[in-house]
């Protein structure tokens, strides 16, 4: 699966070097966060645009706002970031929000991500049926494991969505939305974070590596990992 590196968090004048990182390393995609870390709708659009001025205009850059902003701010920010050509546009205002997220959608032609938080097909089917998502970003931990997240991604398929899974978690979590994602014509693409994070990296035997910018699924039966037991009682309470 192609993966995106998902990070971004350095103001203006060092996020375009702080993605550029990311693409030295494989990434062909990058997301940043926007929102409540800037000063204003401005500040985020600005660096939106030292982003693409960075990188150029064939990688993929994402934003993810964490429904910091309401209705009139997120679309202020949509209008002023058209011109860079972004993937979509993540949590733009709160994920509770479902008219507010449908608003947002209604009004901008950048996709709308959601749903990191969301919990069960219903949920899903609620998002879909207001017309507030374009990506849905299940949980394999949150929306009710991997037999419900194949159901969200048939209610996707045929309303012609995508699904894109939120991935911000162990080994473990990153081997399920994988293997989702493999089994999933209508996922794209997968999330890498580029966060601190031992137990993405450290918990398993099995890296997870980056190869011009795809990750490959385990082949073993299962999730395909095997546990570090010295890595769990390391930091294991007693
Ligand atoms: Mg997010």
């Amino acid at each position: 699966m192609p993966a995106y590196a998902s990070g971004g968090w350095a103001p203006v004048g060092g996020i375009g070097k702080q993605l550029a990182q990311y693409v030295e390393r494989g990434h062909r995609a990058v997301k940043m966060r926007v929102g409540l870390q800037d000063t204003s709708v401005d500040d985020s659009a600005a660096r939106v645009r030292e982003v693409r001025d960075t990188l150029g205009p064939e990688l993929g850059i994402m934003v993810d706002a964490h429904g910091t902003w309401g209705v009139r701010d997120a679309l202020r920010f949509a209008r002023k970031v058209e011109a860079y050509d972004l993937a979509w546009f993540e949590e733009p205002v709160s994920a509770d929000n479902i008219q507010g997220l449908a608003e947002v959608r209604r009004a901008t032609d950048i996709p709308v991500a959601t749903g990191e938080n969301a919990q069960t097909r219903f949920e899903f089917r609620d998002l879909i049926a207001a017309g507030a998502v374009d990506v849905l970003q299940p949980d394999v931990a949150i929306a009710g494991g991997l037999t419900e997240c194949q159901r969200i991604a048939a209610l996707a398929a045929a309303h012609e969505l995508r699904v894109a899974p939120h991935l911000w978690g162990s080994a473990i979590l990153f081997a399920a939305g994988l293997h989702l994602c493999v089994a999933t014509p209508c996922a794209t693409i997968v999330e890498f974070t580029r966060g601190e994070n031992p137990l993405l990296h450290e918990l398993v035997e099995e890296p997870f590596t980056l190869k011009d910018g795809y990750v490959l699924a385990p082949e073993q039966p299962g999730l395909g990992l095997t546990l570090r037991r010295d890595f769990v009682r390391s930091i294991a309470r007693d």
